[in-house]
């Protein structure tokens, strides 16, 4: 491309909120074959809230969501926020905690009123030795696409706090666009298999990498690039930087993560997903003129 093209490529995305880091990005992204959205804040807007409390029996709601919130009060995870929003506005008193951990891709630990508490996904649960899980609830939540994290103290399950997050309002007419440019997309998540598939499908991915380790999403974009094809990943979060960095090109939603950003090849200022197709286009548009 010449320098002129690309210049003047690189002011017109600026100007529409997108910020292409080098000449080499706009010059490489039609070829795009693969495009990988991460789920929370990219697909979706990745404020969730909570929806539906299940509690276990001989246990109450009480303690279940002041357990919950007095940990997630030391998360930084979006769905800990929910929360503790949430237990805010019930008004009750937040028990203290001690050696409180997050754990990354599976939730948050605890010492609360000399108990462990652990607050995260099923697979975590079962691996720490909670065996029995109300899976009809579990099923019901997550088949809505619903994020449904589980509270037990000790190996005692107290019960379910579920979440919805709000799917982005461009997010079916951009995949359904990438689609019939001939683009493969994918979803990737550490959230499960079947919120997973629930949120993709509402907006038209068939393609899902669910219950990804935070650490894994990286490899995951490069067994795709193994496979010949070429690979634009699309995130916002801390978790997604590795795999940003790993991918042909990384694309990094303007409202998310500092980190996210610094490794992003694209940044879309404006946080809608559509940016994703007008990147492409601009690409297609500048290596056009020069051909
Ligand atoms: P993603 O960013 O793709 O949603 P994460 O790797 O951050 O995924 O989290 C994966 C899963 O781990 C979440 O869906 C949730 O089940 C669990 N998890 C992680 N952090 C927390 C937390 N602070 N509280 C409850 N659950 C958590
Ligand atoms: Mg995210």
């Amino acid at each position: 491309a010449t320098p002129t093209a690309i210049m003047v490529g690189t002011g017109l995305g600026a100007e529409s909120g997108i910020l292409i880091k080098g000449g080499e990005h706009l010059e490489n992204a039609h070829k795009v074959t693969t495009l990988v959205l991460d789920k929370t804040g990219t697909v979706t807007v990745g404020k969730p809230s909570v929806t539906d409390v299940w509690v276990a029996p001989e246990s109450s709601e009480d303690d279940m969501v002041r357990m919950a919130a007095a940990l997630e009060a030391q998360s930084e995870h979006p769905l800990g926020a929910a929360v503790i929003a949430y237990a805010a506005n019930l008004h009750w008193a937040i028990p203290e905690t001690k050696g409180v951990q997050a754990v990354p891709g599976k939730g948050i630990i605890g010492t609360v009123n000399n108990m462990t508490v652990r607050v995260g996904n099923r697979r975590w649960l079962l691996e720490t030795g909670i065996t029995q899980f109300p899976d009809d609830i579990l099923a019901q939540y997550e088949n809505m696409g619903k994020t449904a994290v589980l509270v037990a103290s000790e190996n005692r399950l107290l019960g379910i706090i579920a979440m919805a997050d709000t799917i982005k309002p461009d997010a079916e007419k951009t995949v359904r666009e990438l689609i019939s440019m001939g683009i493969d997309v994918w979803m990737i998540t550490g959230d499960n298999e079947r919120t997973a598939s629930a949120v993709a499908a509402s907006v038209g991915i068939t393609k899902v990498i669910a219950g990804v380790m935070p650490e894994d999403k990286a490899s995951k974009v490069q067994e795709l690039r193994k496979a010949g094809q070429v690979v634009a990943m699309v995130g916002d979060g801390i978790n997604d930087a590795p795999a940003l960095a790993a991918a042909d090109i990384g694309i990094a939603m303007g409202t998310g993560a500092d980190v996210a950003l610094d490794a992003a090849d694209i940044a879309l200022m404006h946080g809608n997903m559509h940016g994703v197709v007008e990147a492409i286009r601009l690409s297609k548009a500048t290596m056009r003129k020069i051909r």
